[in-house]
């Protein structure tokens, strides 16, 4: 199969959708990969690395478009990029279409094949090629709220270990999943006094048994979570209800009770932020300030360790994308009820129930 491999041009995204040593297990199958010019030095792979690997560098985007197969992506295709592609093309990418009527549009009208990493399966349960970036996110949080801290930062000038003699600094992460559970362990590793707030027994039981007295758990509820924010240094949000917004379980007001110059990461932000003043922002400008309070909301985190996530993410999409590229995409699907779950447009029509819903559009 022709696969092209697309340098990403969204702002601040730094990853890419194969690295060197992918496209030499693409090509040792048999396949040609076309590699746009660039397409990896924002994750630190320079174009020689893909030559070496058996790719061809590619400098005009529409010619590599034209000649692929098969595009290979990390984020979803930009209104920009939508003339590029081709009818029947298959897109192997993050596309998250339930929240963008527009991209599903061109996808149905050009009649992509569209695989989403995000809706793809596992016989483990659970979405894994959405995991690693949900760990990424937590581990994240706690770096960049120890940052954020400090005072040249605008934080409150809190060390979040303390130092002996010296009281450590207050966590609360609202929301114990993956996100909760990453941030939980860099936290703790620091040497911060930690609290995790969920609405799961079984979870909250879980960080016992696995934190012992290093945590302290709590159930999430508005009496908790009110008390709790008075005393922290950092409150960390990463609630989810899938196929939700998430729910605004601070208000605006609620900040008030905060020290000042505490700090709030919003990791919920790409689910609409669990914070009434929660909204998104870039790499480049993260932070602003409400009622003191300062607010991290980038809703792509994953992108600022961009060779991180990218090894992270292309170690659990190759196996679907050589799949693809050995089988042709139809028996492929037809021989992994998981990759099935990934296809989200097919022959002008959308194949994934709750994308449907969520679009209001025929399934
Ligand atoms: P998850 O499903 O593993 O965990 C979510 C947790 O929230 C669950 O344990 C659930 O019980 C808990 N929860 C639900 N309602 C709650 C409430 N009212 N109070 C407290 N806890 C509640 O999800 P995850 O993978 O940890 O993701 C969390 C969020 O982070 C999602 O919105 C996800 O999209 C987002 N995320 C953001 C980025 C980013 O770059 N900003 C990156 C990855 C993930």
């Amino acid at each position: 199969m022709k696969i092209g491999l697309v340098k990403e041009i969204k702002v601040h995204e730094y990853r890419v959708g194969l690295t060197p040593d992918d496209v030499a297990a693409y090509v040792n199958n048999g396949h040609t990969v076309f590699v746009e010019i660039d397409a990896g030095i924002g994750a630190g792979f320079e174009n020689e690395e893909y030559v070496k690997a058996g790719g061809t560098i590619v400098e005009d985007k529409q010619k590599l478009f034209d000649d692929s197969e098969m595009i290979v992506k990390v984020k979803e295709p930009l209104p920009q990029e939508y003339d590029f592609f081709h009818e029947g093309q298959i897109l192997y990418t993050y596309l998250h279409i339930a929240a963008d009527k527009p991209q599903a549009e061109m996808l149905l009208s050009k009649k992509i094949k569209a695989v989403a990493y995000e809706t793809i399966t596992s016989a483990e349960g659970g979405l894994p090629c959405l995991t690693p970036m949900s760990e990424i996110a937590g581990r994240l949080a706690a770096q960049e709220g120890a940052k954020y801290l400090e005072k040249p930062f605008g934080g409150r000038g809190v060390l979040l270990g303390g130092v002996p003699g010296v009281q450590k600094g207050n966590v609360v992460i609202i929301g114990g999943g993956i996100v909760g559970l990453n941030a939980c362990k860099m936290c703790v590793g620091l040497g911060a006094n930690v609290t995790v707030m969920d609405i799961s027994a079984s979870r909250l039981a879980y960080y016992d048994d696995l934190f012992g007295s290093k945590v302290n758990t709590l159930f999430s509820n508005r009496s908790n979570i009110l008390k709790s924010i008075k005393e922290a240094d950092l409150v960390i949000g990463a609630v989810l209800i899938p196929g939700a917004v998430a729910p605004k379980l601070i208000s605006k007001d609620d900040l008030k009770l905060m020290k000042k110059n505490a700090v709030v990461v919003d990791v919920a932000i790409d689910q609409g932020g669990c914070f009434e003043t929660s909204k998104a922002t870039y790499h480049d400008n993260p932070t602003y300030v409400v009622n003191d309070v300062l607010h991290y909301c980038v809703a792509n985190m994953p992108g600022a360790v961009s060779l991180t996530s990218t090894l992270a993410l292309t170690a659990t999409t190759l196996r679907h994308g050589l799949a693809i590229a050995n089988k042709g995409l139809e028996k492929a699907l037809a021989d992994d009820k998981h990759l099935l779950n990934g296809l989200n447009t097919y022959a002008g029509k959308l194949t994934n129930e709750a994308v449907a819903k969520s679009l209001n559009i025929t399934y």
